[in-house]
C-alpha cells in the first residue's frame, strides 16, 4: 500500500533536487503518493499566501513531509516560510547529522556529530521594532518549556543512538537571562540522564574547537540561532552543504529536509546536488520504519561516491544534478 507524503519542491534549486529524490524514490521503488504543495514565493505568486493552509492541513494530515529550500527575503519582504512552517506544525527538534561520507574530500576524515538545534524560538521569534528611528530592537525569547523539550529530545536521542556525551552550547556569560535559562534547563534534563555525560561550551569557543577537533565531540544542543549557524561550519567539516542532511521533527508530525537553502546562485543550472534531500529523505524511510529501501539507497550512493567517476560540481566533479541522478538510479535498480 502506498503511504501519502506531502512533498513541498519549494524554489530556487528545490524543485530540482526535490524531482531527483522522487526518482530516485521510484527507482528503489519506495510506494509513496506524493502529495504536492507550493510554498515561498511560488505559493505567494499563486494564491498570495507564502505559506498556504492547505500545504499545512496536508503535513497535519499525512504527518510527513518532505520539503525542498524556500528562499527568504533579505532584509525586507515576507517572513520566513520556513520558520514559519516549523511554528505553525510545532517542530521543535531540528535534527542534523553530520558525517563523513565515503568518497566525498573534506579536512576531516572522522566526523561524526549530531546537532540537536531548539528550532521555535530564541532570535527568530521575529519580534522586532523601531524603538525611535535609527534604533532597533530585536526580542530574543528563551523558555524554560522549549528549553526543556530540546534537551530532553537530545538526551533522549543520544540513548537511543548509541551517543555517549550531549555538549549544551550558549553565551550565557553575556546573556546570563536568555542562555541562562537554557543552561538551566539543560543541567536540569542532564540530572534526570546521568548515563550520558553532559558538558557545556561558549558558542564562540566552540566554534574554534570544532574546526580543530571536531572527533571531539557527540551530540551539540543549540538554542536556535547557534544552531543554524554551527550546523552550516559543521558542513563545512565533510565537504560542504551538498551533503548534510536534516529533519525538523515535533511530538505530531515530522518535515525532513536539507541544512542547505534554496542556492539561487545554481538555481535552474541543473547543478545542484541532490545528495543533502535524498539523505534527508533517506533519514525520513528511516523514520517511518523502511529500512530495506533506505539501506538500498545508501548503498548506491555509496558506490556512486566512492567510484568517484560521477560526482556534481560542489564535490569537485562535472556531473549535471541531472547525470548524477540518472548514475545513482542505475545503482538502486542493480541492486534490486
Ligand atoms: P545556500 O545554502 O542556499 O547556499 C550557500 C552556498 O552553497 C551557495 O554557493 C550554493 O550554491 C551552495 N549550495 C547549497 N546547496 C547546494 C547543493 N545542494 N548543491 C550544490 N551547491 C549548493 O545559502 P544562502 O545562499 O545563504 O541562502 C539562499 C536562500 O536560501 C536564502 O533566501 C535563505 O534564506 C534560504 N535558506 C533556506 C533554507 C531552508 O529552506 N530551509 C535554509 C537556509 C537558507
Amino acid at each position: 500500500m502506498s503511504r501519502v507524503i506531502t512533498l513541498i519542491p519549494g524554489d530556487g534549486i528545490g524543485p530540482e533536487i526535490t524531482e531527483a529524490v522522487v526518482r530516485l524514490f521510484k527507482a528503489a521503488a519506495v510506494a509513496v503518493d506524493w502529495d504536492r504543495h507550493d510554498a515561498g514565493m511560488t505559493a505567494f505568486e499563486k494564491y498570495q499566501q507564502s505559506l498556504p493552509a492547505d500545504l499545512l492541513d496536508s503535513v497535519h494530515r499525512n504527518k510527513l513531509a518532505l520539503k525542498g529550500p524556500i528562499t527568504t527575503p533579505i532584509a525586507e519582504g515576507f517572513r520566513s516560510v520556513n520558520v514559519g512552517l516549523r511554528k505553525a506544525l510545532d517542530l521543535y527538534a531540528n535534527l542534523r547529522p553530520v558525517r563523513n561520507l565515503a568518497g566525498v574530500e573534506s579536512r576531516f576524515a572522522d566526523v561524526d556529530l549530531i546537532i540537536v538545534r531548539e528550532n521555535t524560538e530564541d532570535l527568530y521569534s521575529g519580534l522586532e521594532h523601531e524603538v525611535i528611528p535609527g534604533v532597533v530592537e530585536s526580542l530574543k525569547i528563551i523558555t524554560e518549556r522549549a528549553s526543556t523539550r530540546i534537551a530532553r529530545f537530545a538526551f533522549d536521542y543520544a540513548r537511543a543512538n548509541g551517543r555517549r556525551r550531549v555538549t549544551a552550547i550558549h553565551k550565557a556569560n553575556i546573556m546570563k537571562l536568555g542562555d541562562g535559562l537554557f543552561l538551566e534547563s539543560t543541567r536540569t534534563v542532564s540530572r534526570e540522564n546521568t548515563d550520558i555525560t553532559y558538558d557545556e561550551r561558549i558558542v564562540d569557543a566552540v566554534c574554534m574547537q570544532l574546526v580543530m577537533h571536531p572527533e571531539k565531540f557527540d551530540v551539540l544542543l543549540l538554542p536556535n540561532l547557534y544552531g543554524d549557524i554551527v550546523s552550516d561550519l559543521c558542513a563545512g567539516l565533510v565537504g560542504g552543504l551538498g551533503v548534510v542532511p536534516g529533519a525538523n521533527i515535533g511530538d505530531d508530525c515530522a518535515v525532513f529536509e536539507a541544512v542547505h537553502g534554496s542556492a539561487p546562485d545554481i538555481a535552474g543550472k541543473n547543478l545542484a546536488n541532490p545528495t543533502a534531500l535524498l539523505l534527508s529523505a533517506v533519514m525520513m524511510l528511516d523514520y517511518i520504519g523502511e529500512p530495506n529501501p533506505a539501506e538500498r539507497i545508501r548503498a548506491a550512493l555509496h558506490g556512486v561516491l566512492t567510484g568517484g567517476q560521477v560526482r556534481t560540481r560542489d564535490l569537485g566533479g562535472t556531473a549535471s544534478t541531472t547525470e548524477f541522478t540518472e548514475t545513482l538510479c542505475r545503482e538502486i535498480e542493480k541492486s534490486e
